[in-house]
């Protein structure tokens, strides 16, 4: 199966504006960005999408929630707010199947 953009950005075969990474995850700035801030926040575990999460996956969905807390304490969203988004299927706008949270502020 061929790789997502995501998972080329993660094996660092295309660029990208990475902000964050650890074991779990990375975060990089959206190519096309709807608001001043919108970051992407990728699980390095192939998931497609919020659907096809599993039990197993629970620890790390938690973890990505706190890096995206802490992100958003990073670039100062905090008094003007930010919102987190997944859209899942294609139907919802999902165009990268490679499971990913906007963070727009
Ligand atoms: P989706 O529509 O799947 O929820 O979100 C995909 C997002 O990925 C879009 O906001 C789009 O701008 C962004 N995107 C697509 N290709 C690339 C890329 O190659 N690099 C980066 N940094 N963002 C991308």
């Amino acid at each position: 199966m061929e790789k997502s953009i995501f998972q080329r950005i993660i094996d660092r075969e295309i660029p990208a504006e990475i902000i964050y990474e650890d074991s779990l995850c990375l975060a990089f700035k959206d190519a096309n960005p709807q608001a001043s801030t919108h970051l992407l926040i990728v699980p390095k575990k192939e998931i497609k999408s919020l659907d096809d999460i599993s039990v197993e996956d629970e620890s790390l969905l938690g973890h990505l929630q706190l890096v995206i807390r802490d992100l958003a304490r990073e670039f100062e969203l905090i008094d003007g707010g930010y919102r987190v988004i997944t859209n899942c299927g294609a139907g919802a706008g999902q165009t990268v199947f490679h499971l990913h949270y906007h963070l727009m502020g």
